[in-house]
């Protein structure tokens, strides 16, 4: 194993390696053209007996690992939702994997509990999320849904399964539109309620759930003995970025006495924009909130914010305690392992004090806009161009379109002709999009909020599109 004087010189050549790779990037295809098991196989079947030297493996890096690598940080990257990274973010990874702290008690790192408790605040204040509420920081969004369904299983029956298990036949009921993410399906499974207990309430025009559907649903569901115990809104679908209204649900739940926990997970960056905030008006009526500035806060992966009303009650849904823990000042610090399911915990808030402090709110929302603004274009030109269709109106910064000339109107080779796009454009390298479904039809999603992406790399990207659609035979 190397010593400190050779990674000190190792070190000083992976920063020429990562900023020689973040100036070339773009000369990568976004996304590898990779047959599976290529790369799996130019890996030995067993770990080395004897030591290798680090020349060594960086050379097979380069060699093996990098060409099957999707380009994540590259601007021609438009699919999914961004994983952004940025490089305050990174410096501060740097530290973190240097400390190699672990993070789950105030005592195991009293500095790394109290900016936690700091950074969620600072994100309260900047998103408009009530200041009365507390933050703690999860690994993703999927882990604060599935423990905002327990908390709000324990406070519906006073702690008694967490005790008992379940002793009955389970009739919780979990809602949420057609359009939301299957993590609620997921923690549904988890949590035992069953995936058939989630019932997924009719969307309007706009993919955004309908309230009167939803309780209509409550009230037949309460009738047939169900107990309604949660819903969750989207604030930002994952297929198109639909905004559920909260107010009116939010109103549903107080008079129901359901459980509300807000999925923002991609577009609660948009709140620190104060145009944005009519989003979550009203979420004093709500209970919990999830966001991830790992998506498009330029923050690295993993850093979930997840804000609880009731603190109280999440506490005594995971808080516990063996002896082997019981370290330290109990009662007066937060110990963040008694916050969620993970005992460990790795040092995530530094990154977020790194961004907000080195971008800081000003440059932080002025990308933001930049990144609504690109997308209010491309949303025009292919409003414009009689080939390609809108598939619903924008809301933020992902545009939901198609290919559709003219004289095709079989909605089966629109499908045919659209995948074969998008898989064309993919293999070129020359940009990374994928698709979802709208009512059905296949649908391209261009989302503009990469890290480093400019008017010039969108208009890239739609010339590329548009030659592309040319050579799609009918
Ligand atoms: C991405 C996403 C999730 C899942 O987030 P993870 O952090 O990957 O668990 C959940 N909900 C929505 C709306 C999302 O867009």
């Amino acid at each position: 194993m190397i010593n400190l004087d050779e990674f000190k010189q190792y070190g000083y050549q992976l920063i020429d390696w990562i900023t020689d790779y973040y100036s070339h990037i773009e000369d990568f295809p976004v996304k590898p053209d990779i047959t599976p098991g290529s790369i799996g196989q130019q890996i030995p079947p067993t770990a080395p007996e004897q030591s290798e030297t680090i020349d060594q493996i960086l050379s097979d890096f380069n060699r093996i690992i990098l060409p099957g690598m999707t380009h994540w940080q590259s601007p021609n990257f438009f699919a999914y939702f961004p994983a952004n990274a940025s490089f305050p973010s990174l410096l501060a990874e740097f530290l973190t994997a240097a400390l190699a702290a672990q993070c789950m008690n105030w005592d195991t790192s009293p500095a790394a509990t109290e900016l936690e408790e700091k950074m969620m605040q600072w994100l309260q204040q900047a998103t408009g999320i009530p200041m009365e509420w507390r933050g703690v920081i999860h690994d993703g969004a999927s882990m604060a849904t599935l423990t905002a369904l327990l908390t709000a299983r324990e406070k519906a029956l006073n702690w008694q399964i967490n005790r008992t298990g379940y002793t009955s036949p389970n009739r919780f009921r979990i809602y949420c539109s057609e359009e939301a993410h299957s993590s609620i399906e997921k923690s549904a499974k988890i949590a035992g309620f069953g995936q058939d207990n989630v019932i997924k309430i009719a969307v309007d025009e706009q993919l955004a759930l309908i309230p009167e559907a939803l309780e209509k649903q409550i009230i037949k569901d309460t009738r047939a003995g169900f107990q309604p115990l949660c819903v969750v809104l989207a604030i930002g679908t994952t297929g198109t970025t639909a905004i559920d209204p909260l107010e009116p649900v939010a109103q549903i739940c107080q008079h129901h006495g359901i459980w509300l926990h807000i999925d923002a997970a991609y577009a609660g960056t948009a709140l620190l924009l104060p145009e944005f905030r009519w989003m979550i008006k009203g979420i004093e009526n709500a209970d919990s909130f999830v966001f991830n500035p790992h998506k498009w806060m330029f923050t690295h992966f993993d850093c979930t914010a997840y804000f609880v009303k009731d603190p109280r009650a999440l506490l005594k849904t995971f808080e516990i305690l063996p002896e082997y823990l019981k370290s330290g000042p109990l009662g007066q610090v937060s110990n963040f392992r008694d916050w969620g399911i993970p005992m460990g915990r790795r040092f995530r808030a530094l990154k977020l004090w790194f961004v907000l402090r080195n971008f800081g709110l000003e440059s932080l929302r002025e990308r933001i806009r930049n990144h609504i603004r690109l997308a209010a274009e491309f949303e025009s030109v292919v409003l414009d161009h009689p080939d390609f269709e809108l598939m619903t109106p924008r809301t933020l910064n992902v545009v939901c379109f198609r290919y559709h000339p003219d004289k095709i109107n079989d909605n089966k080779n629109l499908d045919r002709m659209n995948k074969l796009l998008e898989e064309q454009l993919n293999r070129s390298g020359k940009l990374f999009l994928t698709h979802t479904r709208i009512r059905e039809a296949y649908t391209l999603r261009m989302v503009i909020a990469q890290t480093n992406v400019t008017r010039d790399h969108v208009t890239h990207a739609w010339e590329t599109i548009q030659h592309q659609a040319k050579t799609i035979k009918e």
